[in-house]
């Protein structure tokens, strides 16, 4: 009964803390590589990847000899450019399943294989290489702000990195800067509001061109307008891509071609809107308690 006990705000920490590291310190994958780069003589490079996900009966524990397993036998399959909404109470395991996508953990059992190679075989550079991240705490380092979208491929030029920007819908509050992209990001990105350190993951993310993104839908509140071009950008950068989205707003669940409705490490539910609403499950149920489009509410 650990995930009742655990305070939600740690697990949001834990969270954040992994993934703002995937989306932007390498020195963190360095650290990871060096503990799995065992699987180095059977590893695989991946480059044109479709994106085709699929978990065939994987089971994943965070520490063995537990009594009950963090994801238990899940099987789905996520097709090249579709999207698909985690949802379900805190602590059922939708941030595990982004964790096994993106190799930070291994499941224990079953297989899950990404354009039907079994990522295991995947070297870990390549695999990240294929994904980008957009989450609630973006990773900001202290530089200018052309060097912190850079992040995403750090080979693009200044005019790639603008028009990144630009489709991002970052360009607008960049230009208003005093030094524009030029301007100075102090680290953790002071003076640059939360709203707007989603534009940067963005237009990061624009710039890494992945097939596999992984979102994180924000929580805390960002005015209405930066939300528009928030979700305006979100829904570019989504087309073409495989995207799993851990998923608070209704419109954005609404839209998936795939809701996976996990409970207690298991997927109880999977189907689009309209079919999981006339299951009358668990899903209706959560829609009934939700009057304001948020859905994933920690109080079920
Ligand atoms: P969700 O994203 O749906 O809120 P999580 O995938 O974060 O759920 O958590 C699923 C379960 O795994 C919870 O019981 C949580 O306490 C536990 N858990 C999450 N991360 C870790 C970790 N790094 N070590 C041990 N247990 C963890």
């Amino acid at each position: 009964a650990r995930q009742f006990t655990r305070p939600l705000n740690d697990l949001a920490n834990q969270f954040n803390t992994l993934l703002s590291a995937i989306a932007g310190a390498e020195r963190v994958f360095d650290i990871l590589d060096e503990e799995k780069e065992k699987d180095s003589s059977s590893s695989m490079t991946v480059t044109d990847l479709n994106g085709e996900v699929r978990f065939k009966d994987v089971c994943f524990s965070y520490e063995q000899g537990d009594d009950k397993q963090t994801l238990e036998d899940m099987n789905f399959l996520a097709l090249p450019g579709d999207t698909v909404a985690l949802v379900g109470p805190t602590g059922a395991g939708k941030t595990t399943v982004i964790n096994l996508i993106s190799r930070f953990y291994d499941a224990d059992q079953g297989e899950i294989y990404i354009d039907g190679k079994n990522i295991n075989r995947i070297s870990q550079d390549s695999l990240r290489s294929q994904m980008a991240f957009v989450l609630q705490d973006t990773f900001l380092f202290k530089g200018t702000i052309l060097d912190n979208i850079r992040y995403g491929r750090m080979n693009a030029s200044d005019e790639e990195v603008i028009e990144a920007a630009k489709l991002a819908n970052a360009d607008s509050f960049i230009s208003k800067l005093p030094e524009q992209y030029h301007s100075l990001i102090q680290h953790d990105g002071n003076g640059i509001s939360h709203g707007q350190k989603q534009l940067l993951a963005i237009a990061r993310a624009m710039l890494a061109d992945p097939k596999i993104l992984i979102l994180d839908e924000a929580t805390s509140s960002i005015d209405t307008i930066t939300e528009l071009r928030i979700q305006e950008a979100l829904s570019r950068l989504m087309k073409g891509r495989t995207t799993f989205v851990i998923a608070h707003r209704l419109n954005t669940i609404k839209m998936a071609d795939q809701i996976i409705v996990l409970k207690d490490g298991k997927i109880i539910e999977k189907g689009t809107h309209k079919q999981l609403l006339e299951e009358r499950g668990f899903y209706f149920d959560m829609q009934g308690q939700s009057e304001t489009g948020v859905i994933a509410k920690p109080s079920y």
